[in-house]
């Protein structure tokens, strides 16, 4: 077993000068509480009952909206009382307590009830004050974000009436009352109710009776004259079963006055008329609470417990009978228990603050889990300032063939200039679905690019089979779409947009490096894949195709934007994988012959920490993905920010987390065993701003994954986490870029378009936003202007195409 201890500090009664330095009078008595408990070596945490109107945004947080009752001390009010409890403890260097809950003394009531009581779901104080709290269904706070369970309330109903709703039921003695009160106009429900203000009703009473000449003779003595001098406890004593009569006249006559049989029985209405009207209006304020309480939860009938503390219900000789009766009239429907609070406030304060304690630390956990996820700047400059230097030895004749980040150089060296038309088709092999696209480009004052394109399916069997039946697959999927054009006898131009990294000698050949996101068909690595496109189409022997270009979908995403925006130097994919290209200065790329111009460079920056530079910042889930992954330890960058692993990682830390216990109960699924389950569209659909809790439960229960409320929360932190930290990293990596690009231009500042694709970026409700942000961030003196790609991989295939076939052409010449 796990003990744990608890502090609640309640106060009530203080004297003046002790409540003007309240918090540090606070902290002495709790210093010599501990120390003749001899708890002062202990480190504690502390429940703090503070039964005032605070507004909370969280357990440990209040700010004090205003005093009522007799505190009045300054500077308090619109201050965080947590915080003030705080510093005056730090003061105190001998005792070590932590302020863990800002308790109201309602809530006190109704958790001490609740303790014993699993119906419990109402607190009620009537003594020096009152005040309510109840349970009320998140989806009805619309300060407090979650739909979920639900939330204690508390009503702060001591200020009804405050805006002028009784004012048709207070009387004059009412208006006399709060006139001589310390805050008039303000909380004037409580001013008929509670015990702090009932003794003075019949004081104001009884002065009017007998100047009227009523009680007494008319004659009014000083005491009767003297604010205060009837209190609460003297009602209670009047109104006696037995002792009533003879307790009145005693009482009456200490206040100096000579009270007949007459003025004591009457003496004896006026305080069971006032102290009637109490329970009478508590009943009707309960009365509403409770039918609210019904309607939440669509019954006909309603068994409840209320958790009742305060002096007033407690010692007054007839109050208590007179509100339940009263109540059981007003809200027929609802059985209600009264449960008498035993130990208040104190042992309310200690159940929240344990449950709070609890939620406390399994908050420590959580935030341990995902704390290597948030990248603070220095490590983003890092990341930025390694992807540079990877970008430079990939440029370098002597450090290339080591260099991570390859940098391959496409032979695109020119941007469309409109003058482009034609026919083309166009393949899209690399993404998440294959294509086969006819393209038609016009130029002049009609230009225009239409598209037509047909997808087909890949099957995992030929991803993963052997070269020649992935090459036989497209050929097929080719000669479909022919067929279904009606133009198989055309001998088109063709762009084969090719997403995986290719060694380039020319536009029109291209040697695979290697596979990369889920593919992994045999005999294809160190091959050129144009050649072994046409050694397909000559195997079928059905049509003839005059293949072009080889193209990356980072390079057609670059020309599709470039045909729109010639400042597009630079594209970007955010998809299954990553990557970008960008338009480098010849002189600066090593590995190709020439001087002049640029030339389009595909950085495969997904490969980027391959060489173990960016390891220090990999999680250990991050390794489990990359374990489990078709090409361990490749990929590295990639499989931190893209599509394809994002929803894997996130899987993996709840994994960890259950096993933790802080999710699903502790219990691991069969779902969530499975491997790919969670995919990054997940994230999306749980990231979205719009998404209430109950359909984030929705989603994890589609994916056989029973969340309660908390999990939920839970996981939509995870989700954020991994998410926000892919697109830091992918800024951080553009940073490096643009900032290469400016130092290139040789311009104090640079303007400049990204093109940028791929799902990741356009669907995640936050993925671009932040991106973006930490470009600006990392690369201060660049201006980027981020222009969506439309179809990047079949129109820009067909636009490299076409601008190749048009430079063909001049050459030929
Ligand atoms: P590709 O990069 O394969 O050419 P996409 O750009 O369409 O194709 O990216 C597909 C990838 O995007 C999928 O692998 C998946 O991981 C991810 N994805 C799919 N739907 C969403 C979504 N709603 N939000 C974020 N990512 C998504
Ligand atoms: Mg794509």
């Amino acid at each position: 077993m796990f003990a744990v201890h608890l502090l609640a500090f309640h106060f009530t009664k203080l004297k003046e000068d002790q409540i003007k330095k309240l918090f540090g009078y606070i902290a002495d008595c709790l210093s010599d509480f501990m120390e003749t408990r001899n708890l002062k070596q202990k480190k504690l945490p502390l429940g703090f009952t503070f039964s005032f109107p605070c507004k909370q945004t969280k357990l440990d947080e209040g700010v004090l909206l205003e005093w009522t009752k007799h505190f009045r001390v300054r500077g308090v009010q619109g201050t965080d009382v947590v915080s003030s409890l705080h510093r005056a403890l730090q003061k105190h260097q001998d005792i070590d307590v932590d302020v863990l809950a800002l308790v109201n003394d309602t809530v006190g009531t109704m958790m001490t009830c609740g303790y014993d009581d699993q119906r419990c779901e109402v607190g009620l104080i009537i003594g020096t004050g009152t005040n309510a709290c109840y349970m009320e269904e998140m989806r009805h706070i619309s300060l407090v974000e979650g739909d979920e369970g639900r939330m204690c309330i508390n009503t702060e109903w001591g200020a009804f009436g405050d805006d002028g709703a009784l004012d048709d039921l207070r009387t004059e003695f009412d208006r006399e009352l709060d006139l001589g009160s310390l805050n008039p106009g303000k909380q004037l429900f409580e001013k008929m109710i509670s015990s702090l203000y009932l003794g003075e009703l019949v004081r104001l009473i009884l002065l009017k009776m007998t100047k009227e000449g009523l009680l007494f003779n008319g004659k009014v003595s000083t005491a009767l004259l003297t604010k205060g001098k009837i209190e609460t406890k003297h009602v209670s004593a009047m109104e006696k079963y037995k002792e009533g009569l003879s307790n009145t006249r005693e009482i009456l006559r200490e206040l100096k006055l000579f009270p007949s049989e007459e003025d004591c029985v009457a003496v004896q209405h006026v305080c069971t008329i006032v102290s009637f009207r109490s329970a009478n209006l508590c009943a009707a304020a309960l009365a509403a609470i409770l039918t609210r309480l019904r309607d939440n939860k669509k019954l006909l009938r309603m068994r409840t417990t209320v958790g009742i503390d305060g002096g007033l219900y407690k010692t007054h000789p007839r109050y208590a009978k007179r509100l339940h009766k009263v109540l059981r009239r007003l809200v027929p429907t609802c059985d209600v228990r009264f449960l008498l609070s035993q130990g208040g406030s104190g042992r309310g304060a200690a159940l929240v603050t344990a449950v709070a304690l609890r939620l406390a630390a399994q908050r420590r956990r959580l935030d341990a889990a995902l704390a290597p996820f948030l990248l603070p700047p220095s490590t983003l400059q890092e990341v930025r300032d390694s992807m540079r230097a990877e970008l430079e030895y990939g440029l370098k004749r002597e450090t290339q063939a080591q260099a991570t980040v390859k940098m391959l150089p496409t032979y695109v060296c020119g941007m469309p200039d409109g003058t482009e038309k034609g026919k083309f088709l166009a393949l899209d092999l690399g993404g998440t679905n294959f294509r086969v696209l006819l393209v038609k480009i016009k130029s002049g004052r009609r230009r225009s690019v239409q598209m037509y394109n047909k997808i087909f399916a890949i099957p995992l069997e030929i991803m993963q089979g052997t070269g020649e039946e992935l090459f036989d697959h497209i050929v097929q999927c080719i000669a479909d779409f022919l067929d279904y054009m009606g133009i198989k006898g055309a001998r088109l131009p063709l762009g084969f947009t090719f997403s995986f990294p290719c060694r380039q000698a020319s536009i029109d050949k291209g040697t695979l490096v290697g596979w990369t996101k889920g593919f992994k068909a045999t005999d294809c690595e160190g091959e050129d894949v144009v050649d072994m496109l046409r050694e397909a189409i000559r195997r079928r022997n059905e049509f003839d195709l005059d293949i072009v270009a080889v193209v990356n979908d980072t390079v057609g995403t670059m020309m599709t934007c470039g045909y729109e925006d010639p400042n597009c130097e630079i594209g970007l994919i955010a998809g299954t994988g990553t990557n970008v290209c960008y338009m480098e200065d010849m002189k600066n790329i090593e590995t190709v012959e020439g001087n002049e111009g640029q030339m389009c460079i595909n950085t495969e920056w997904g490969a980027f920490g391959d060489n173990g530079c960016i390891d220090h910042i990999r999680t250990k889930y991050d390794r489990e993905v990359d374990e489990g992954s078709l090409n361990p330890g490749k990929q590295r960058y990639e499989k931190m920010t893209s599509g394809m692993y994002l929803g894997e990682i996130v899987r993996q830390i709840l994994i960890d987390l259950t096993k933790q216990g802080l999710l699903f109960r502790g219990h691991i699924s069969e779902s969530l065993r499975k491997r790919g389950i969670f995919e990054t569209k997940f994230l999306s659909q749980i990231e979205s701003d719009r998404l209430a809790l109950l359909q984030v439960r929705r989603i994890l229960q589609q994916l056989g994954l029973d969340s309660t409320c908390e999990d939920s929360i839970i996981v939509k932190e995870v989700c954020a986490a991994v998410s926000t930290r892919a697109a830091r990293l992918c800024g951080a990596g553009l940073a490096a870029v643009v900032e290469k690009k400016r130092q290139n231009r040789g311009v104090e500042r640079l303007q400049i378009t990204v093109g940028v694709d791929g799902t990741l970026y356009k669907l995640h409700p936050h993925f671009s936003r932040i991106l973006q942000e930490t470009v600006k961030e990392l690369a201060p003196q660049c201006d980027v202007t981020f222009m969506l790609s439309e179809d990047g991989s079949g129109k820009g295939a067909a636009l490299i195409t076409a601008v190749a076939k048009r430079l063909h052409n001049v050459g030929q010449k």
